[in-house]
């Protein structure tokens, strides 16, 4: 049986900031129907519950050398949904109020990918492949190469490493990586660690990992051009016959709006009618108007530039101007979570800025709106117009990565379509499009006809999981 085992940051219902968190929460499940054992290791953060806490066993404490420090490294494990997570638990570098945005963040997940390599010869699971997951786990296939390859249980390993956003690369000064990971000068060229004057985790793992894959084949052509490349498109050209394109699944079981738990009203395709329910129960929670038939938007999104806020912001009024209601959940940016607070200051009754993360209001605007609006200037995949698709809500998206690649936008001649989409990075084309689909909505049949196309569309990890397996085949053993 191929073993995986799947590196990361975050992952569901432990941790979670964006979609890296429920990509790492249903993939290796669905990896597991389709007979691979996968298993996934992440930080043991001070945030995951009490209730999920509870449940994880401490299996080993081992020693981890990071610069001259020898480090406190708990190897503990649980299992959620069929599925074995092994944690690292250090709390100097874990437990603490938040996941990311520290200081210390070169630090700390420099022990965290040491602290891995370490543990895999404590696990009584030897993975063929090492699947590492964005710039937090970039250095594992480097020090894999480096200074662990030779040793008896390491000969063999394959490592894949998945781009989930190439914007965030983990730079820092060669200084401070030649401290942390005992690394000589030889490792700090252009052609390996090297990058602009510092050096990147994420550079090491695009380097040094066998093959490349990121969510979705538009992106991973997108990647390899200037505009999208973050300065790793020519690094990304010379591999790209080893870089590939595999679209995200959402978690069925999680996201189902005939048994989600978090909402008022269940509803499926037979019973699309009580869709509406949701609408108003919301609109009395979020103490909105209450009235079925004016149309809701939903965005539900961390708060910075990647997802086209600045689109909103420049045409923001002009949109409260329709005949509609905004519903907004997220934090990030602080100019971007003022201006939804503004927004719903001077418009209340037709906007609701709720910043924070609440998985449960999320779960509650993806059943509620008929909308959902995702005008990102990049995105490698995108889950959340998957999950309004999967609910109904028709997505209103600009055409990049994953959003190109799964938004069909409205033909009116041909009727097909499971959402609108436009497709340069303008205010005014987005504007013209979110009124487009206001006309859409105003007739009814059209506009069941076409959430029906939405309910019915295949988001499941099915196939993709597939194109992992055999990915992971051609890697074992060689
Ligand atoms: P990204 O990974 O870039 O943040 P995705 O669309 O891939 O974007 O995934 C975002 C995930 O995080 C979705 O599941 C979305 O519902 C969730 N999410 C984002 N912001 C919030 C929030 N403030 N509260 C609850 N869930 C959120």
């Amino acid at each position: 049986m191929l073993k995986v085992l799947m590196v990361t940051s975050e992952a569901n219902p432990f941790a979670k900031t964006g979609g890296l968190a429920d990509v790492l929460g249903s993939l290796p499940g669905a990896l597991n129907k389709q007979g691979v054992d996968a298993r996934v290791i992440m930080p043991k953060y001070g945030t995951i519950s009490p209730s999920l806490r509870e449940r994880i066993q401490h299996k080993e404490t081992i020693y981890v050398k990071i610069s001259w420090m020898n480090q406190f490294c708990g190897i503990e494990q649980t299992e959620c949904n069929g599925v074995t997570y092994y944690f690292i638990d250090n709390e100097h570098y874990f437990k603490r109020d938040g996941i990311y945005g520290f200081d210390d963040e070169a630090e700390r997940f420099a022990f965290f990918c040491r602290a891995v390599l370490e543990a895999i010869s404590h696990l009584d699971f030897i993975p063929d492949i090492l699947h590492c997951n964005d710039w937090q786990t970039g250095m594992i296939p480097v020090l894999l190469e480096a200074q662990y390859r030779k040793r008896y249980i390491y000969e063999n390993i394959s490592t894949m490493f998945t781009i989930h956003n190439l914007r965030y690369q983990g730079e820092f000064s060669i200084p401070s990586f030649k401290n942390l990971f005992g690394l000589g000068n030889e490792y700090f060229t252009s052609d390996k660690l090297e990058f602009y004057g510092n050096a990147s985790f994420l550079k090491g793992g695009l380097i040094y990992s066998h093959i490349l894959t990121t969510v979705s084949n538009s992106y991973a052509e997108e990647i390899q051009d200037p505009f999208f490349g973050e300065g790793m498109d020519g690094l990304l050209r010379a591999r790209r016959h080893s870089l590939h394109g595999i679209v995200n699944g959402i978690d069925y079981n999680e996201y189902n709006p005939q048994s989600d738990p978090f909402i008022a009203y269940n509803y499926n395709l037979e019973a699309l009618e009580d869709k509406v329910k949701n609408k108003l129960a919301l609109q009395e929670e979020l103490n909105m108007p209450v009235n079925g038939d004016i149309p809701a938007i939903g965005l539900i999104s961390r708060l910075v530039d990647q997802k086209g806020l600045d689109l909103i912001a420049r045409v923001l009024d002009d949109i409260i101007g329709e005949d509609l209601q905004l519903y907004i959940l997220g934090t990030g940016e602080h100019k971007y979570e003022r201006m939804f607070q503004d927004a719903a200051y001077r418009y209340p009754g037709k906007v609701s800025a709720n910043i924070r993360f609440d998985n449960g209001l999320a779960h509650k605007i993806y059943a509620a709106s008929d909308l959902f609006l995702m005008p990102s200037l990049f995105e490698p995949c995108g889950l959340g117009q998957l999950i309004s698709l999967r609910y109904g809500t028709l997505p209103i998206v600009r055409e990049t990565g994953g959003l190109k690649d799964t938004v069909l936008s409205y033909n009116e001649d041909t009727g097909e379509g499971n959402g609108f989409s436009f497709t340069n990075y303008n205010a005014h084309d987005m504007l013209f499009t979110i009124k487009r689909a206001l006309q859409v909505y105003k007739y009814k049949d059209l506009w069941s006809k076409l959430q029906e196309t939405a309910i019915v569309g295949d988001y499941s990890w099915q196939y993709s999981a597939k194109k992992y397996i055999d990915l992971y085949s051609t890697l074992k053993g060689s």
